[in-house]
């Protein structure tokens, strides 16, 4: 099954104010209407630790499903208030990547974790083809639909949307501590991460990092389907979990990253026009 072959399931409809109704059952899709013209698409792809009921916790302690390998803690209170405050669009998921990651290509190996950080997955172990299969018509594939009417809404209204991918990260990764409050990660030719790196680190609280914690970009991720294929302009914004932590904390750094976005994609506009121009977006996947 190919990104292309992806079918449409019922998302959370916008109410009247635009604001998102919200998910309710574990795949169904958060969409935040916005307005396209702000030219910012907003991701959430690991937003929630939803569990269809009949599921349960894929056999691990339920504490675990608080834990990062459920879902991005912080994340979607973060892109909540960035997208608030922009006026921007945004998609988030709601079901814990645990059951299956929306930010891998389907072919990929870990689509569906077995382990993840120490911690044995038994509801993953012996999940067979047709297993993996139900699984992405029912989370992963309306989801990525979700994005993909969200970007063809911007495409027909003229405003090709630079793609912001927003993550957290956990504070310590096999015992050491990550120094960074926020990395910006980008794969070739990241110019709009390049500029919010730049305008981060004029912040002279921040360590700001440069495809830290880890380096941007794997085939078939969220970005790669829907930016690089795309020829949108995309940057991937992972957090702190620590520094996120609580809702109050979490819209603080989106109020935070609403200060300088619209900057970063203003001056990628002046210096590149042609790659916020809706020219350069024939290139969609197949
Ligand atoms: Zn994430």
């Amino acid at each position: 099954m190919s990104a292309g072959d992806l079918s449409i399931k019922a998302s959370a409809s916008p109410g009247p104010s635009g604001a998102a109704t919200g998910p309710r059952a574990a795949g169904d899709v958060e969409v935040i209407a916005g307005d396209c013209a702000t030219g910012l698409l907003l991701l959430c792809d690991h937003a929630a630790n939803a569990m269809p009921p009949e599921l349960g916790s894929l056999g691990l302690p339920p504490e675990q499903l608080e834990r990062h390998i459920a879902y991005d803690i912080g994340a979607a209170e973060m892109t909540r208030a960035l997208a608030g405050a922009l006026g921007a669009p945004a998609v988030l998921s709601h079901f814990s990547r645990l059951l299956i990651d929306p930010n891998r290509g389907l072919d990929d190996p870990t689509l569906v974790m077995r382990l993840s950080d120490g911690a044995l997955v038994p509801g993953n172990r012996h999940l067979d083809e047709a297993g993996v299969a139900e699984r992405i018509t029912r989370f992963y594939a309306p989801y990525d639909a979700a994005i993909t009417a969200a970007i063809e809404r911007a495409l027909a209204a003229g405003h090709p949307p630079a793609i912001v991918s927003m993550h957290s990260f956990t504070p310590f990764w096999k015992q050491a501590a990550r120094p960074w409050h926020v990395g910006v990660l980008w794969d070739d030719p990241g110019a709009l991460a390049k500029l919010l790196i730049a305008a981060l680190r004029r912040e002279k609280d921040l360590v700001v990092g440069d495809n830290e914690p880890y380096a941007g970009g794997l085939p078939g991720d969220t970005i790669d389907r829907h930016a690089t294929r795309r020829g949108l302009p995309d940057v991937l914004i992972e957090v702190r979990q620590d520094l996120i932590a609580t809702s109050h904390a979490a819209r603080g750094w989106g109020l935070r990253l609403a200060a300088v976005l619209p900057g970063c994609l203003a001056q990628l506009r002046r210096e590149q026009p042609a790659s916020c121009d809706s020219t350069a977006v024939d290139r969609a996947p197949s």
